[in-house]
């Protein structure tokens, strides 16, 4: 675990005893993998498959708001919280979408097909169409490349926009309309683009939740790492972690 872990977990168990933020709206979880031992793994991106169980049954019972997808949330002030994966690692197939089936919490998975062409420990072709397909799940786009949209000249940032897009759609044969940012490397200009492109609805990588004020394109998504035990993940999830954002920068600042 990292001194930067230690520290925001000890600001948030201060922020506790003052109780969880009043403010509502919709808040989304991100998470990469679940339950997979990935190589060099420094940033905990691998949530274990037991924590990750606890986890969402905290979040079937409800009280951190509705569950929704990013796609069909209101984004009206009212409390929902949305779980979200990044990347397309082939566990999010066998490990959580068939817990959040069962649990039937809605999910949304942004994958990048650069990374699903290079194969494990990524999702195949065929495996995206089959997990598009379990109850619940919105496939999204996450970059063609996982570059750092950001700094990208226009014409690039408008293909890997356009073109992941386009390869989702090809392959599941439906509406591609939600996004996540890879490496949350986004500014207004990129959000801009994304919109040009079609894009509804894109998550970000700053902690916080999602008011009717906050852009669509640059949703706050709240990361959930392997390090979290119950306590912080229950704090990530009321928002005493959100002091966090002090640290990132709001990209609808940039
Ligand atoms: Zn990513």
């Amino acid at each position: 675990m990292s001194r930067s872990h230690r520290l925001w977990r000890a600001l948030a168990r201060g922020r506790e005893a003052f109780g969880a933020p009043a403010t509502a709206g919709l808040r989304v979880l991100g998470y990469h993998s679940v339950g997979s031992a990935l190589p060099g793994d420094p940033y905990g991106l691998s949530t274990p498959a037991e924590a990750f169980a606890r986890q969402m049954e905290s979040i079937a019972s409800g009280r951190f708001g509705s569950p929704v997808s990013i796609g069909r949330a209101k984004l009206d002030g009212s409390a929902e919280i949305a779980v979200s994966f990044d990347d397309g690692y082939a566990d999010t197939l066998t490990t959580a979408a068939p817990l959040l089936a069962r649990l039937s919490i809605p999910f949304s998975v942004c994958v990048t097909p650069g990374l699903l062409d290079s194969g494990r420990p990524h999702l195949s072709w065929p495996e995206l169409k089959e997990l598009s397909l379990v109850p619940g799940c919105e496939i999204g786009a996450h970059g063609l490349t996982h570059a750092r949209l950001d700094s990208l000249a226009a014409g690039d940032l408008a293909r890997e926009l356009s073109e992941s897009r386009r390869r989702l759609e090809d392959a599941l044969g439906g509406a591609v309309a939600v996004m996540t940012w890879p490496h949350g490397a986004a500014s207004r200009r990129t959000a801009d683009a994304a919109r040009a492109a079609g894009y509804a609805r894109a998550g970000c990588s700053l902690y916080g939740v999602n008011g009717p004020d906050r852009d669509p394109l640059l949703l706050k998504r709240t990361e959930i790492v392997s390090f979290d035990d119950e306590r912080d993940f229950a704090g990530k999830a009321s928002g005493t972690w959100d002091w966090f954002a002090l640290r990132q920068g709001d990209p609808a600042a940039r």
